[in-house]
């Protein structure tokens, strides 16, 4: 097998969160970035714009990402762990919470191509906005989805 990052060969290689990729490229895909996550979690989870484009989205589920692992209880952890070891890191956590959240936004702000032959543990496929998504919609997502909690209000 080819590694799709380095284009290298390697013997036994498997297909992973990113794709195949070798153990090299494995770990500067999921390495930590300390600052970035601090950063992040210093933010309150629904802290986002009034609209998003694609960047702040992204920025949005890897907010939502440390949100989910710092918080998660041993009995989460350990969950995660057996469905995937990767899931411990914020980004192909990110992934898996991208996807989950994207499937609730309306098809007239999203259009998503899911990806042919990859597992669905992750988000491997493309999609793109058909306009800027307002923050609101975004939270009735993440809330559909079951990741965030709004007090008080009724976003059903
Ligand atoms: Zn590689």
């Amino acid at each position: 097998m080819i590694c799709e990052k380095c284009r290298r060969k390697f013997p036994g290689l498997a297909l992973g969160p990113f794709g195949i990729v070798c153990q090299e490229c494995m770990r500067l895909v999921v390495s930590e970035d300390p600052p970035l996550y601090e950063k992040l979690l210093a933010e309150h989870v629904l802290d986002l714009p009034l609209f998003l484009d694609i960047d702040d989205f992204e920025r949005a589920m890897l907010k939502l990402s440390v949100h989910f692992l710092k918080s998660a209880t041993p009995d989460q952890a350990i969950r995660l762990r057996n469905q995937n070891v990767y899931l411990m890191y914020p980004r192909p956590m990110a992934l898996q919470l991208k996807d989950q959240v994207l499937e609730m936004i309306p098809l007239m702000y999203v259009s998503s191509m899911p990806a042919e032959g990859r597992n669905n543990v992750f988000c491997t496929g493309t999609y793109q906005f058909k306009k800027p998504l307002p923050k609101e919609v975004l939270v009735k997502a993440m809330v559909k989805a079951k990741l965030v909690k709004v007090e008080g209000e009724d976003l059903a």
